[in-house]
């Protein structure tokens, strides 16, 4: 079937520009820095680079984009696992139909609540909602869960943003999802290529790669201008699936006038009974995968860039410098899993976790490193989505409302949740980053005299 994907000309372009004249990549660092993308020729010769100096060139350019675009700032989010039943076969996944071991689980609404109280308690304002794949899961019910999500708490303590990951829908069942009020909505191809991915998929609607293929056009049609794509890691090669995501990104855009709004970058972990996820075909080692993730950031320069916490804090740091703008933290990734920790009931992951540090742990962490966690939800909540998100960010304005919106509600966090360690480190975060808001400055120092006197939810 005739779609987006055009493997002949993505095999083309790799094979053309396996070793790329010096200029044409010095070129193309140059334009990139504009913060106009890259066409698939030009990322073709950067998935190329092999020197270190121009690797560092490259790294230092997408560093720049992300320090224009963004500044400092760190959107932190967590995931909620609402159900691990699943009616496909995924090879790599522990939620596969004919994993036999897996306690299988779908929260009640109140179970759902009750994770959800949790995680507001610890100070999270956006959450992950994750679903595996099952006919019974309608829009209708997933709309109501999300319904159930945003009711717990009070004034201050709500959720102000849930994003889902869930199996794709048709047009009237986003138009049902989109009532519930949802931020963005995430779904990965996993692998953009057709063979690799037919051998992967064995069973259930997933292993459809054309309807998964058009699942964020067809969410686009139903209003839902905040879309999220993504490529699992290690199921084939990652010079392919960065330019067929370009492709992919292109065509939302040229359809669309918007691309994806956020992508996310899963490496393959190890999962119960998914012996593909023990030896990933195609595994990526840090080495390439922060090429990815600059190549990206200087590819598609306004999409945020999602990364879990399981990288390593030196690791991280690095990739938070080039283009990484989102992160979980203090994730758990299984249903009911905040409330078995709470318990100390034993650990069930979906797949290994690396990094099993509470919320506060990552946010002193990120403070440490430099960078500003945040939590805001403004955008989303201000209508600054799709085009409009994307008419603030070109210019370069989005800035400006990150950086004070990140203050606000890293103070509300350290005021209302955090422990002394994290506050202290925190406080004084932002009293240096108050001083440095150039015009925003008088709304700035007023809004965080007004957050200190008690008012929450302060946003630009
Ligand atoms: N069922 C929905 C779907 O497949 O799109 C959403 C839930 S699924 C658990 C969310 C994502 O988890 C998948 O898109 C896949 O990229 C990721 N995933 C599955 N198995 C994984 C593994 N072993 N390691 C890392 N990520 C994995
Ligand atoms: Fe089910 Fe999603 Fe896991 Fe596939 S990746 S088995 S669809 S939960």
């Amino acid at each position: 079937m005739k779609n987006f994907i055009d493997e002949k000309q993505i095999n083309t372009l790799l094979e053309e520009n396996k070793k790329p004249d010096p200029k044409l990549i010095d070129d193309i660092l140059i334009k990139a820095e504009s913060k106009r993308g890259l066409s698939l020729q030009e990322m073709a010769v950067l998935v190329n680079i092999k020197e270190k100096k121009q690797l560092d060139k490259m790294f230092a350019t997408a560093k720049k984009i992300k320090n224009e675009i963004y500044g400092n700032r760190v959107v932190i989010f967590a995931p909620l696992y609402v159900t691990n039943e699943c009616a496909n076969i995924c090879e790599y996944c522990g939620f596969r139909a004919d994993n036999t071991e897996l306690h299988r689980r779908t929260l009640s609404f109140e179970e759902l609540k009750e994770e959800t109280k949790i995680l507001s308690d610890s100070g999270q304002k956006r959450l992950l909602l994750v679903y595996g794949e099952h006919p019974k899961f309608t829009p209708e019910w997933i709309a109501e869960s999300i319904k159930a999500v945003y009711s717990v708490g009070g004034e201050n303590s709500k959720i102000r943003r849930i994003n889902i990951n869930t199996a794709p829908m048709d047009v009237e069942g986003f138009r049902i999802v989109k009532e519930a009020a949802i931020g963005t909505f995430q779904c990965f191809q996993e692998t953009y290529h057709r063979e690799t991915y037919e051998k992967v998929h064995l069973k259930g609607q997933k292993a459809d790669y054309d309807y998964r293929l058009y699942v964020h056009h067809r969410a686009n049609e139903a209003g839902i201008d905040d879309t999220g794509v993504g490529v699992l890691f290690g199921l084939y090669d990652w010079k392919f699936e960065l330019l067929a995501l370009l492709q992919h990104s292109l065509d939302l855009e040229k359809v669309f006038g918007v691309g994806p709004h956020t992508v996310s970058f899963p490496r393959i972990e190890p999962a119960l009974n998914a012996p593909l996820s023990e030896q990933p075909p195609y595994a990526v080692n840090d080495d390439d995968m922060k090429k990815i993730i600059a190549i990206v950031r200087l590819a598609i320069p306004y999409t945020g860039i999602i990364l879990t916490t399981r990288e390593t804090a030196d690791f991280r740091k690095e990739l938070l410098e080039i283009g990484v703008s989102q992160i979980s933290a203090g994730s758990r990734t299984y249903p009911g899993a905040y409330k078995d920790e709470k318990e100390n009931k034993p650990d069930m992951q979906q797949f290994t976790i690396g990094d099993t540090r509470s919320l506060d742990e990552a946010i002193r962490d990120i403070l440490k490193q430099g960078f500003l966690p945040s939590f805001c939800t403004s955008c989303y909540r201000k209508g600054r989505t799709g085009h409009t998100f994307m008419e603030y960010a070109k210019p370069g304005d989005i800035h400006k409302f990150c950086q004070p919106n990140a203050v606000f509600t890293l103070l509300e966090y350290l005021l209302d949740y955090a422990s002394e360690e994290t506050k202290k480190i925190g406080l004084q975060r932002i009293e240096k980053e108050t001083s440095n808001c150039g015009i925003f400055n008088h709304i700035i120092q007023d809004m965080y005299k007004r957050a200190l006197a008690g008012e929450r939810d302060l946003m630009l």
